[in-house]
C-alpha cells in the first residue's frame, strides 16, 4: 500500500528531525548524547551531516511528543520506534545515540542507536527492524552520502560499522559504506555494482572481521566485481585508524595495504598452513573455489596463473581443481 509506506517515511523523517534536535538543543541531549560524540571525535559538521540524534532516556518520550503531533500509532509501531505491548507504548530506543539509515536517495528507513554505557548486558546497537521501508539486505549505511564519490573515484570502500564509515567521512574519504551487522547479501553489492566494479573490503582487525571479509569475498566475486581486501592491525578497526591517522598516511596506508583477494587469501592462509602439506593442498582448494565464482572465463584464468605464481603450484593442477568445481564452460 503507497499510502501506508509514505506515512512510515513521513514518521521516520519526523522522528530523525526530533532525536537531531534533542542532540542539539536540549540539556540532556547535549549533557549526555552530543558529548558522547565529541568524545569519538565527531565535529559538529559531521554531526549535521549525517543527522545524529539521541533519544531521551525515558520511556515514551518521543512517543508522546509523535502521538500529539498527530503521527499515528500505528506507523510508530510498524516503523519499530514504538514498542506497542500489552497496550502499552515504549520508545524502543531511549537513551541512545541515534544514527538514521538512509536509502540511496536520502529517505530515512530506520535507525540504528548506540547504548552509551558499557554494560555488557545490554546490546551495543540496536537497529529499527525489518519493516515496509526497512529491507536490511537491501541497504547499506551511508550510500546517500557516498554515492557520488564511489561513481567519481571509481571504488567503494566497504566497512562494518556505523562509526567506521562517519570517521572515514571525517577524515575526508567520503566512497565508503557499511554493511552494519547484518551478513553482506547479493543485493546490498548489487547497490554498490550500479556505481562501480570495485569493492576494497575494510574490516576489522579482529577474527570477527576477517571472517566476514573471507566471506564477503566469494559474494563479491559472483557479482562480477573486483575485489580488494585491507586489513588493520588487532584491535583496530576503520573509525579508530582512521581517528588517529593523519590523511596523507591514511590514504598511503589504504593504497599500499590493499591487497587482491588472492593475495590476501594467499598470506592469510600461508599464516596458518606454514609448511603443513595438508593443510596447504586445503588452501589451495580454498583460493580456487573463489576464483570459481568469477563469472568471466577470461579473468579466471588470470587469477589462476595469478595463483600458480603465488602459490607456487602448476597451472595445470589449479585448472583441473577449477574444472570439478565449475563443472560448465571450460
Ligand atoms: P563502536 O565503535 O561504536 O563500538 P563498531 O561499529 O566498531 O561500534 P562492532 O562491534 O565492530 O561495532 O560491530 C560492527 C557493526 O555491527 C556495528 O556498527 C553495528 O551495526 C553492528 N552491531 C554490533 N553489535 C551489535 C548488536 N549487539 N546488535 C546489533 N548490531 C550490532
Ligand atoms: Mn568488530
Ligand atoms: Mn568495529
Ligand atoms: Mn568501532
Amino acid at each position: 500500500v503507497a499510502n501506508e509506506k509514505e506515512s512510515m517515511y513521513l514518521v521516520s523523517e519526523f522522528a530523525q528531525k526530533y532525536f537531531h534536535n534533542v542532540l542539539m538543543h536540549t540539556d540532556e541531549g547535549k549533557a549526555i548524547g552530543y558529548s558522547y560524540f565529541k568524545e569519538r571525535g565527531f565535529t559538529k559538521d559531521t554531526i549535521e551531516k549525517f543527522g545524529l540524534g539521541f533519544s531521551p532516556d525515558a520511556w515514551d518520550t518521543f512517543t508522546m511528543e509523535a502521538l500529539g503531533k498527530g503521527y499515528k500509532l500505528d506507523y510508530l509501531d510498524k516503523t519499530g520506534l514504538t514498542i506497542v505491548k500489552e497496550g502499552k507504548q515504549f520508545d524502543r530506543f531511549k537513551g541512545r545515540v541515534m544514527f538514521p539509515i538512509q536509502s540511496m536517495s536520502g529517505r530515512i528507513l530506520g535507525f540504528g542507536g548506540r547504548i552509551l554505557t558499557n554494560d555488557k548486558k545490554a546490546a551495543k546497537y540496536v537497529n529499527s527492524p525489518e519493516s515496509e521501508i526497512y529491507h536490511k539486505s537491501k541497504v547499506l549505511y551511508g550510500i546517500f552520502h557516498a554515492k557520488q564519490a564511489i561513481a567519481k573515484l571509481d571504488n567503494c570502500f566497504l566497512v562494518e560499522g556505523y562509526t567506521d564509515v562517519i570517521q572515514m567521512h571525517q577524515a575526508g574519504i567520503e566512497n565508503v559504506v557499511a554493511s552494519s551487522g547484518t551478513a553482506l547479501t547479493p543485493d546490498q553489492i548489487r547497490l554498490v555494482n550500479r556505481l562501480t566494479k570495485n569493492i576494497t573490503v575494510l574490516f576489522d582487525g579482529d577474527a570477527a572481521g576477517l571472517r566476514a571479509s573471507i566471506r564477503g569475498i566469494d559474494l563479491i566475486l559472483e557479482e562480477g566485481m573486483n575485489v580488494k581486501v585491507c586489513t588493520f592491525p588487532e584491535g583496530e578497526d576503520p573509525d579508530s585508524f582512521a581517528k588517529k591517522t593523519p590523511y596523507d598516511d591514511l590514504i598511503a596506508y589504504l593504497s599500499n595495504s590493499a591487497m587482491d583477494f588472492i593475495q590476501f587469501k594467499a598470506s592469510l592462509l600461508m599464516k596458518e598452513a606454514k609448511n603443513d602439506p595438508i593443510k596447504k593442498a586445503e588452501l589451495i582448494r580454498d583460493m580456487v573455489t573463489s576464483i570459481s565464482k568469477i563469472p568471466d572465463k577470461i579473468k579466471r584464468e588470470i587469477y589462476v596463473q595469478e595463483c600458480s605464481r603465488i602459490m607456487d603450484i602448476s597451472e595445470e593442477v589449479l585448472f583441473n581443481t577449477l574444472a570439478q568445481l565449475v563443472q560448465k564452460d571450460i
